[in-house]
Formats: C-alpha cells, structure tokens, sequence
C-alpha cells in the first residue's frame, strides 16, 4: 500500500507526486505510455523571451527529482477503474490493482476529432499524433502536408514539423458541419488566433494583429484576407478556404478544398485539389476526465476550461474525500501551468494527510498564487477566457460548500 496514488505522469501528475514526496508521503504514480513526462515529450518552441522549451529535458528533470525522493514510477500501466471502500481508494489496471487513500488523477487532455470525408485513409492524423511521431518516436510523418484546423496548438505543432525539416505546405479550415462548430468559420477563427499574436513570428505580422483586435478593423482584414493567404513561418494560413475531402486511393493523396466567406459559407465553382502525402486534423483540445466520472465526481461544463470538467477548489480537491485532479484534466492550459497546479494537487494532499505541520498551509497558498501569476504572463494560453472559466470554478465551489454546509445544519 502507499499514501498517494497519481494516475498520469505528466507534467501535472510528476509535479504533484514530488511535493507529496517531500513532505514524506510514499508516492505511486501510473502511466499507460512507455515512459513518463505525457504531452511534455513533445513539446519543443521557443518562447518570446528568446529561450526555448524543450519538454523531453523538462520530463527528465521532474522523472529524476521525483525518483530522487523515492517516488515509484510505473508505465505501462493503464488505470480503467477506481472506486472508495472505506477509507481507501481502489484503483484497478491492466497490472493488477493498487490501494491509497488519496489519488490524484493527471490524465490530461484528448483532442476533438473533426471527421470528414477521406479522414480514415492511411496519412491522416490528429495534429497531436503528428507532435508525438515527429518529436518521441522520431518518424517522418510525410513529405508535404496540409492542417486542417488553424489553432494555438496547430502553429505550435507547425512549428515544430518546421524545425525538423517536414514541408506543411499549407493550413486551411475545415468545412462547414454540425461538427466542426466554431473552428470553421474564419470570423471567429481570426478572433482566437489573436489572442496568440505576440507569437507572432514577424514585426510586421505582431503590429498588423495588434491593429485586428479592433472588431470594425478585424471584419474589414478578413474581407480582403488575401485568398492565397498570409504566410506564417513560410507556410500560407488561408483562412478563407475549406477542406471539402481528403482524397487517395490506398493513402492521401491530397486535399479538395473551396474558398469561404467569412462566416465559412461555401463560395460556388471554387474546388481545387491540392497534393499532399499527409493531412493533420487540428480540432483543439479537451479535458480527458473519464476516470473522475467512473470515480462518481459531479462534473461542470465550463467552455472556458474546454468543456466538462470534474468540480474541484483552487486546492485542486473534489467534492470526492482523497480525490484530488490537477492538470489538464481541470482544464486546457500550458505545461508550465500544469506542473504548478500539480505542486498545489501534491501538497493539498500533504496537508489533509496531516504530514507537513502547519507552516504548509502558507506554502499551499503561495503555490496557488504561483498557479495564478503563471496564468498572466505565460506564453501559450488555448482558451483566453480561461481565467474566466477558472473564476467560475472557484465560484461554484464556494456555493457548493456554502450549500453544504446550510444543508449539513438544517441535517444536525
Ligand atoms: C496532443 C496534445 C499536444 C499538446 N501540445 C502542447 C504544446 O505543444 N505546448 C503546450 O504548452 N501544451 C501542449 N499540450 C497541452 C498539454 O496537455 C499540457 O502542456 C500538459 O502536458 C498537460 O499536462 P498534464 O500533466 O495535465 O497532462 P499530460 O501531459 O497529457 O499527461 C497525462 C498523462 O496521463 C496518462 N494517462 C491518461 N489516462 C490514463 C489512464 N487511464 N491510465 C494511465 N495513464 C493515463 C497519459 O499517458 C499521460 O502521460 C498538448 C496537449 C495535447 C493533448
């Protein structure tokens, strides 16, 4: 038996099994993938400050210092249930099952599949298989690709296809369908995207996105958006054109697409086909929070985290007794982030288990306030209403123990 339970070693799950360590805990942690750091091993960019992050040294880094504290890492290990006896949490997997009163779980986050015609021949991809091929396994996706999809996570993962040496020859939206939602119409597409403009990669293209920012501006930019697009580090954005069909016989071959107007309507005798050997579908990224459902955790939906998440206090605890969350499971943010949500998660615990004496109380604090001052000045922000999405959080938290405890006095 141990004290704590992780499930994902992530950034979240890692970061949280190295604070409850050092506060004397015994720490398990379980991951499915072959080896610990989650999405952090793909990760690769540079930051506007001019450093770069290099996830793959960030996971050694955080694998190390929790080894270091006696923390026992275990992949291979997929988690398909959990479920509260007593005072213990029994969590089953495909390597027998494992008991602890907390558990903190650090699943992270799954990405929405835009399906269209073509999307299961061999070559296309999520965007986020193509981050992992090229930068963990180290695999050539193709030759000359096409993203479907112009979001934060898309240019990041542009970029890093960029750096070794893959052609994206261009991006475009996808069409128009009950499924594609707001990612295909490039009013709102625009809108998003430049919440992400001092990323921008030129001077000229940081100033111009600032001036967009205005709604008359950013309605007229879109109206002359230049049908070939904008380049972003050499690869055309075009906003105004649309994937109809990914076409090929045996694998891609290419991509039909037609041009848009600013609401994403199609413009009639505008098809084309361009050639590609592999497509990347960008559909953006939800909280992957199934376990906390099976776990019987009461759920929110909140747009602003990136959809329905496992209610949870800025401790990061759930209405469920030793059930923490921290990470993307509570919402879609950057590594850095989830890392300093994960600390908070691992103390949190270390305070219920009564294992830091009372000065831990004010070092809990102080890590939720770092959570808080990363969410300002980090780089990459997915959402950029997040801060929003996590004051509602915070809200309904408040009013559900507020609830509870009038309930709990009209009870006594
Ligand atoms: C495809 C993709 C690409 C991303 N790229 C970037 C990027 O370039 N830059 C950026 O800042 N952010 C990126 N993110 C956001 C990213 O999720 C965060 O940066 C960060 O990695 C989140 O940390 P986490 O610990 O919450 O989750 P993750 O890093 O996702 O770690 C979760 C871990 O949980 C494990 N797991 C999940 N379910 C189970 C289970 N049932 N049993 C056992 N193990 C399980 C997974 O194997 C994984 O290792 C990306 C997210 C995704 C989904």
């Amino acid at each position: 038996m141990t004290d704590v339970i992780v499930i994902g070693a992530g950034p979240a799950g890692l970061a949280g099994a190295i604070s409850s360590a050092e506060y004397g805990l015994s720490v398990t942690v379980l991951d499915e993938f072959i080896k610990p750091g989650g999405r952090l091993l793909g990760q690769l960019h540079q930051e506007p400050s001019g450093q770069w992050w290099n996830g793959i040294e960030e996971s050694k880094r955080l694998q190390e210092e929790a080894e270091g504290l006696g923390v026992d890492i275990r992949c291979g290990v997929s988690v398909y249930n959990l479920y509260k006896e007593g005072a213990l949490w029994n969590v089953y997997t495909n390597e027998g099952s494992f008991q602890a009163p907390f558990v903190l779980l650090a699943t992270g986050a799954a990405e929405y599949p835009i399906p269209l015609p073509g999307w299961t021949l061999p070559g296309v991809m999520s965007i986020g298989a193509a981050q992992v091929m090229t930068n963990v396994h180290r695999v050539e996706v193709g030759k000359k690709g096409i993203i479907i999809g112009a979001n934060i996570l898309a240019f990041a993962i542009l970029n890093e296809l960029q750096l070794a040496g893959i052609h994206v020859d261009r991006i475009v939206l996808p069409e128009k369908t009950p499924l594609s939602n707001d990612a295909a119409v490039p009013e709102k597409v625009l809108k998003s995207l430049l919440n992400a403009a001092h990323l921008a990669p030129s001077p000229l293209l940081r100033a111009g996105s600032r001036l967009m920012k205005n709604d008359w501006i950013r309605k007229a930019g879109l109206r002359f958006f230049p049908k070939d697009g904008i380049k972003v580090n050499g690869t055309p954005l075009q906003l105004k054109k649309a994937a109809v069909e990914i076409v090929g016989k045996e694998q891609v071959e290419g991509v039909r697409a037609v041009d848009i107007d600013s609401s994403g309507n199609r413009i009639s005798d505008s098809e084309i086909e361009h050639e590609a050997d592999f497509v990347c579908i960008a559909g953006g990224l939800y909280p992957l929070a199934e376990l906390a459902a099976v776990a019987g955790c009461p759920f929110k939906y909140v747009p602003a985290l990136g959809g329905h998440v496992p209610i949870h206090s800025e401790e990061m605890e759930t209405p469920l007794q030793g059930l923490f969350v921290a990470g993307n499971i509570t919402g879609i943010e950057s590594g850095k982030i989830a890392m300093a949500q994960g600390a908070v998660a691992g103390l949190s615990i270390a305070v219920q288990a009564k294992s830091g004496g009372q000065s831990l109380d004010e070092i809990l604090k102080e890590a939720i306030h770092r959570v808080q001052a990363l969410r300002r000045e980090t780089a990459i922000q997915f959402n950029p209403d997040i801060e929003k999405g996590r004051e509602q959080m915070k809200d309904y938290w408040e009013s559900m123990e507020q609830d509870h405890k009038v309930n709990a006095k009209r009870i006594g």
